[in-house]
């Protein structure tokens, strides 16, 4: 294999953001002309992360070939090009059931099958089979060095790095350097620590990458590389950022992507990161801003809706805005007269979500967006509240409702399709990933893509009930999208309303921060509008 591998430890605590420096890596990398591809490995026994609450793992992120992904593959496709898969992600779950399955079908047949090698060995197929074809392949290691469950992807690594000898092969670690206030000073004990622990199974750091709050000094620098051994060039300061995608030009003013290719003898041409210069010039200098109410459950945690808030800044970015996202808990909601908490929104959007908790105060959102003339813009679970908001003020259907949350309805104008009813098993089983859709022509959604072909990703069971379409119709909605082999809806509208749009997809899974999404950039945009003109109309 001709394939340059960077593999990406963390160290010290959680949460350090190797995601983030991963595919920033890959931004500067991928500028400098290689081609690349980014692996993410989870420590955890879950086969994905599609079964995990968001409240606990964040985001689940939906790959276009409909694998339920590991949050982090949604950072690698916004810094990239890459466009990932099923094959960019692997758990301890996944890796078990391929060996036992090998196993039960006699492929060990006369050994006693065990982690070493039997475990690592699958780990460095799979390893080997996603990194090949590229230039480089940057892999992730998920969990923290010194816990138990990332020992066996650990051990794989330090054997790669053995079999692939002569610059092919290269470690980065990131830590946690602590400003201690009570002693003012930088704490370099913890990543000492981290890399010792690391080095207890075989692997010495090329790079680390030294997670901190402050600027890191000489002494500092030159205390870290002579207890850990990395050079003092490869002791790379990762500082706090106020927007993420500041990084790869951090990370490049560090010597990073030289050191990179250094090390592994890659030549390349110079990186080029200007278009990643005007996003930040953009983010730092808005010329005004606009409040956007999200209505959710998992309000609490920025990293349930992960994509939904890099979308939103992006349109942003792409608008020259600042996005203030308003959280509403939708679960506070009993009726209009709570519309009060509202009044500072200038656009309303309700994303996707599961289960019956808080959905009649979404309903009742909608209503007030609706009915109010504010900019709305319903995402799956978000469309079908409009759907069902429709049907019963609208339509007359005074107890529609979707058969999620009241399975005796008598009109469920959102519906399971047949093959959903009969499926058991929850895991990976909903209607998942890259699905085409026909737009109406003329209509406002197809003047936004500009086509009315379109691909986007899904991730639902339940869909509007075909039999109520035509009576929904009546009073001004527009089945303006459809799926036409499986014939089903995928969006709405409503035609006499400003900006009114139901998407049964995710958008926000494709938006990028070069690229915004042509839907949230529209509705950002209405959104700042409707806010100008209120401004005219006080
Ligand atoms: N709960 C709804 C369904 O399963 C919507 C899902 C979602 O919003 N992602 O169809």
């Amino acid at each position: 294999m001709k394939t340059k591998l960077i593999f990406i430890t963390g160290g010290v605590v959680s949460s350090l953001g190797k995601g983030i420096a991963a595919a920033s890596i890959g931004a500067i990398l991928e500028s400098r002309g290689l081609k690349l591809t980014i692996i993410k490995l989870d420590p955890y026994i879950n086969v994905d992360p599609g079964t995990m609450s968001p409240f606990q793992h964040g985001e689940v992120f939906v790959t276009d070939d409909g694998y339920e992904a590991d949050l982090d593959l949604g950072h690698y496709e916004r810094y990239t090009n890459i466009l990932t898969s099923r094959h960019h992600n692997f758990t301890t779950g996944q890796i078990y059931d391929t060996v036992i399955q090998k196993e039960r079908r006699g492929e060990y047949l006369g050994k006693t099958v065990q982690v070493i090698p039997h475990i690592t060995n699958q780990i460095k197929e799979n390893i080997y089979t996603a990194a090949e074809g590229n230039d480089v392949a940057i892999i992730e290691i998920g969990g923290t060095v010194g816990d138990i469950e990332s020992l066996p992807f650990l051990e794989a690594i330090r054997q790669i790095g053995h079999e692939l000898k002569g610059n092919q092969v290269i470690y980065i670690h990131m830590t946690l350097v602590p400003y201690i206030a009570a002693a003012e000073e930088l704490k370099t004990k913890p990543t000492q620590h981290s890399v010792t622990k690391l080095r207890e199974i075989g692997i010495q750091p090329d790079i680390l990458l030294c997670r901190t709050d402050r600027d890191l000094s000489v002494e500092l620098r030159k205390k870290i590389s002579l207890f850990t051994n990395v050079t003092y060039d490869a002791v790379i300061q990762a500082r706090d950022v106020d927007c993420v995608y500041e990084c790869p030009l951090r990370f490049h003013d560090e010597g990073l992507d030289d050191k990179i290719v250094e090390l592994l003898q890659l030549w390349t041409k110079r990186s080029n990161l200007q278009k990643w210069a005007d996003i930040i010039y953009s983010s730092k200098h808005p010329k005004d801003e606009v409040n956007i109410g999200i209505a959710g459950k998992y309000v609490n945690l920025r990293d349930s809706y992960k994509s939904l808030h890099e979308a939103l800044e992006h349109a942003g970015i792409a608008l020259n805005l600042k996005v203030n996202i308003i959280y509403i808990d939708s679960e506070t909601i009993q009726d209009q007269s709570d519309a009060k908490k509202w009044k500072e929104c200038d656009g309303i959007l309700i994303p996707g979500g599961f289960g019956e908790r808080g959905v009649e105060g979404k309903i009742e959102m909608v209503r007030y967006a609706r009915e109010n003339m504010i900019p709305y813009f319903g995402i799956c679970y978000g469309m079908q509240m409009a759907v069902i908001e429709w049907a019963r003020h609208i339509t007359g259907l005074k107890k529609a409702n979707t058969a999620e949350v009241d399975q005796n309805t008598p009109d469920n104008v959102i519906d399971l399709m047949s093959e959903q009813k009969n499926i058991k098993n929850m895991g990976g089983t909903m209607r998942l990933g890259a699905y085409p859709a026909k737009l109406k022509a003329g209509t406002k959604i197809a003047e936004i893509y500009g086509k009315t072909e379109i691909s986007e990703r899904h991730r639902h069971r339940f869909e509007v009930n075909n039999k109520y379409v035509a009576q929904l119709e009546k009073g001004g909605l527009v089945i303006s999208g459809k799926n036409v082999k499986l014939d089903l809806v995928e969006t709405i509208e409503i035609s006499d309303h400003p900006w009114f749009i139901g998407v049964q997809y995710h958008p926000e899974f494709k938006s990028k921060p070069v690229d915004a999404h042509p839907l949230f950039f529209g509705f950002v945009e209405a959104a700042f509008n409707y806010k100008l003109n209120r401004a005219k109309a006080d």
